[in-house]
């Protein structure tokens, strides 16, 4: 049996691997193929892609992008995505300035608190574009002020804490049609975390193509709920570990593998899609 992993961040967002030890473990872990999902940018597709391809396993483009519908989060995944598409290009790096603003405010709070966290260490330990709360943490207990990263999400940047400051969100339809007019699939990420079920049908008429039924945080019935809901609405099934290296306690990538006959459920999608735009594109002769 072969297998996948379809979500996975690395240092080009909140991620703690490179490229090269991200392909290194999916190696290890007997991958035959990986999506790279980083929040809000496709930076580090190109470099995953040729560590990739020199190490033998299949490659595809991704980016996880925050979205609302319905007053709710939702994260929305892109895959298969063209990476240098301009319009695409220019609204995510809208959404990584906001990222970068965010930083500013988490940091000031911190420091209203008493703590001297300096925002430019944080940025310095983030040395990303799309930076968020895990490289808060992480400069938190780098600098030795608070023990543990648990802590620091705990204590300061979680939902509710003082430090806590809302994500910016694209609308969940702006995200599912940014992610089609790049050449992507639009999949809703994990949502049995966000039990947030009640929007699907809509998500699915505004054009969403795939459900991630597998993910770390799903339990086995849940997993099953959501392939009956993808089955119910004809979506494609994808799954992924939403491994963050050491960012969040232990790295995940390896527990969950998604069998590879749904990553060629995709790719045929994606290929009937690219067919029959050509062919709307051409001349009638
Ligand atoms: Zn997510
Ligand atoms: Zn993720």
């Amino acid at each position: 049996m072969k297998f996948a992993d379809l979500h996975l961040h690395t240092r080009f967002s909140d991620g703690t691997f490179s490229p090269e030890e991200l392909v290194a473990q999916a190696v290890h872990h007997g991958l035959a193929a990986i999506a790279l999902t980083d929040h809000d940018t496709v930076e580090g597709c190109a470099p995953t892609a040729r560590e990739c391809e020199a190490a033998g396993i299949g490659f595809i483009t991704g980016t996880e992008l925050t979205a609302e519908y319905d007053d709710t989060e939702v994260h929305v995944l892109g895959y298969f995505l063209d990476t240098r598409n301009e319009r695409f290009l220019a609204e995510i790096t809208k959404f990584q300035a906001v990222r970068q603003r965010r930083i500013h405010e988490m940091v000031a709070r911190i420091n209203q608190l008493g703590v001297p966290l300096q925002v430019e260490a944080v940025f310095a330990l983030a040395n990303c574009r799309s930076p968020g709360r895990p490289h808060v943490a992480r400069a938190l207990v780098q600098m030795g002020l608070i023990k543990t990263l648990d802590e620091a999400f705990d204590r300061y940047l979680k939902k509710g804490r003082p430090a806590w400051v809302p994500k910016a969100r694209m609308s969940g339809l702006e995200a599912i049609e940014l992610i089609h007019h790049a050449g992507g699939l639009a999949v809703m990420a994990h949502p049995g975390l966000n039990r947030t079920d009640e929007i699907i049908p809509g998500l699915v008429k505004a054009g969403l193509d795939g459900i991630e039924c597998f993910h770390t945080k799903h339990s086995t019935a849940m997993s099953e709920r959501y392939l009956e809901i993808a089955d119910q609405y004809h979506l494609l099934v994808t799954g992924g570990s939403d491994c963050h290296g050491f960012s969040k306690a232990k790295p995940l990538i390896g527990t969950v593998k998604l069998p590879y006959e749904h990553v060629e459920k995709m790719t045929a999608v994606v290929i009937a899609r690219r067919q029959a735009a050509q062919a709307a594109a051409k001349p009638v002769s």
